[in-house]
């Protein structure tokens, strides 16, 4: 036990030791032996006294006040409790909860920020209507939309619509985790959990690919780890390099799922004064020198199933400028494919040795992809239980947030919260401390959010007025369930919390 957790009375006694007692957390309700957790590993029994065992994460935001940045600890035993200048944010990783939220949310901290009373709600909340979506920069196939996306043989998720440069899965949503079998949510929560937690999750989909995501790093799509998101697709490529290649190169095709491009057709080439060359795709034309379907989508040249470029191209037509010795190059979205052609006597593309004077250009194409990466957004809705924690008439908080007098994080990372009804919100799992999420087996995923606003603006809607404590009190004295504290550097990148909200107050 932590020495500061054990400075901590709860308001009542602690049972004696070696009875179980009940946690009540979340409806799993679990009873909890002696020195033993319950069925979420998130808390446990200790002394009698049902404990949050992972340590409340207080983060510092050294770097905006210049101050050093502190090194995460490896638990709080070792700090001696004082503030160290940087700006303290509580988020509410290890804060715990009651699900539903029949009491006051854990922590409901004040701090003054650049001269405004700030208030921060603080609750790990129980999100049983929650799903993940995940961005897989790549061009290749990964399966046909709507297919279902499974974790360990089990349905998780679907192939959404594909977006530019990028395929979209949804995985999780209340259906996968608690309308089907068992089995079945219990993958969907894992599933989830380890891609929040940015840890590699293996998913296949039905009729496409295995492909192993984890945030913030690159896709390995059937084994193969994806380098380069496309530059755009072939007609976009066109009108990027059309006059790195003029002069060097009678025709160039930039061979692409979407829509391939042909330069001595399209606009691009026509400004350049681009010569017809007598070639023909194989393809549905949409304008000049755009064209539709190629190819079926696959693992081949710019996300088709091409692997020769020459299956795409029809006869050549001396009537409209064909002739022996024209040049050729072929090239994909990413310029990872390439390759040179001319025609023989007969019209017919021979392959020959790349071109020194083409590779410039090719290598343009591949410095202007930026790298191929997965990225993870956890989204949830904050239900009207939850919001209960923070206000006594809970539909105030969503007016609130929906009129930005409240600012809502999730372990300190700012969140898109979107229009209409509700507080439903996505958050970047990169920008959260790292294993800010947790689960429970209903199951649902726990996760960490907090509301800052004006004090006054929080007492205005209800708040738990006699519930507000200092930064100081949290850290020195803990919380209900008497889990430890720990101090960690903020995330790079992200500016205390409602900064930005303070700062746009401001300006307006
Ligand atoms: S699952 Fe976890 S939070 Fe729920 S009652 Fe059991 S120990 Fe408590």
């Amino acid at each position: 036990m932590n020495e500061l957790s054990e400075r901590f009375t709860p308001a009542e006694p602690p049972k004696p030791a070696g009875e179980k007692i009940r946690c009540d957390a979340c409806p799993v309700m679990c009873y909890i032996a002696e020195g033993r957790t319950g069925a979420c590993d998130r808390y446990g029994n200790r002394d009698g006294r049902i404990v949050r065992l992972d340590p409340v994460t207080i983060l510092h935001h050294a770097a905006e006040t210049g101050g050093k940045a502190i090194p995460f600890a490896a638990d709080a035993e070792d700090w001696d409790g004082s503030l160290v200048g940087a700006r303290p944010f509580v988020t509410a990783i290890g804060a715990g909860t009651t699900y539903p939220d029949y009491k006051p949310a854990p922590f409901i901290v004040a701090q003054e920020v650049e001269g405004v009373d700030l208030v921060t709600v603080v609750t790990e909340g129980i999100f049983s209507y929650c799903g993940v979506k995940v961005k897989i920069d790549t061009d290749r196939h990964v399966g046909p939309e709507t297919a279902i996306v499974r974790a360990k043989g089990e349905a998780i998720g679907h192939v959404t619509t594909a977006e530019y440069g990028s395929q979209m899965l949804s995985i999780g949503g209340v259906h996968h985790l608690t309308g089907g079998s068992k089995a079945e949510g219990r993958a969907t929560c894992e599933a989830m959990l380890d891609l929040c937690n940015r840890k590699p999750v293996e998913l296949t989909i039905d009729g496409g690919a295995t492909v192993i995501v984890e945030a913030g790093k690159a896709p390995v799509i059937d084994g193969k780890t994806e380098h380069r998101m496309r530059v755009g697709c072939g007609s976009a490529t066109i009108g990027m390099f059309a006059t790195q290649w003029r002069g060097l190169v009678d025709e160039v095709v930039v061979v692409d799922d979407h829509i391939t491009g042909v330069v001595s057709e399209h606009q691009a080439g026509k400004v350049l004064g681009w010569e017809d060359t007598g070639i023909k795709i194989l393809g549905r034309r949409s304008t000049p020198g755009r064209y539709f379907k190629v190819s079926e989508p696959g693992l081949g040249w710019g996300g088709t199933t091409i692997t020769d470029p020459l299956q795409i191209l029809g006869d050549w037509n001396a009537k409209k400028g064909a002739r022996p010795g024209l040049s050729l190059l072929m090239v994909s979205t990413t310029g990872e494919q390439f390759a040179y052609f001319e025609l023989d006597d007969a019209l017919r593309p021979v392959e020959k040795p790349f071109p020194q004077r083409l590779r410039k250009s090719v290598e343009l194409i591949e410095d202007n992809c930026e790298p191929a990466l997965c990225t993870v957004l956890f989204m949830a809705g904050a239900g009207g239980s939850l919001r209960a924690g923070v206000t006594e008439n809970p539909v105030n908080l969503t007016r609130s947030v929906q009129g930005l007098k409240t600012y809502v994080t999730c372990g300190g990372a700012p969140v898109y919260v979107w229009p209409g009804g509700g507080i439903t919100l996505m958050v970047d799992v990169t920008r959260t401390p790292e294993n800010a999420f947790g689960s429970v087996p209903t199951p649902a995923l726990v996760a960490p959010i907090e509301f800052t606003l004006r004090r006054d603006d929080y007492l205005r809607l209800g708040g738990y007025a006699g519930e507000i404590r200092t930064v100081a009190d949290v850290l020195e004295r803990g919380g209900e369930y008497a889990s430890p504290r720990r101090q960690a550097a903020a995330p790079a990148g992200n500016l205390w919390p409602p900064l930005a909200q303070l700062h746009r107050d401001a300006a307006s």
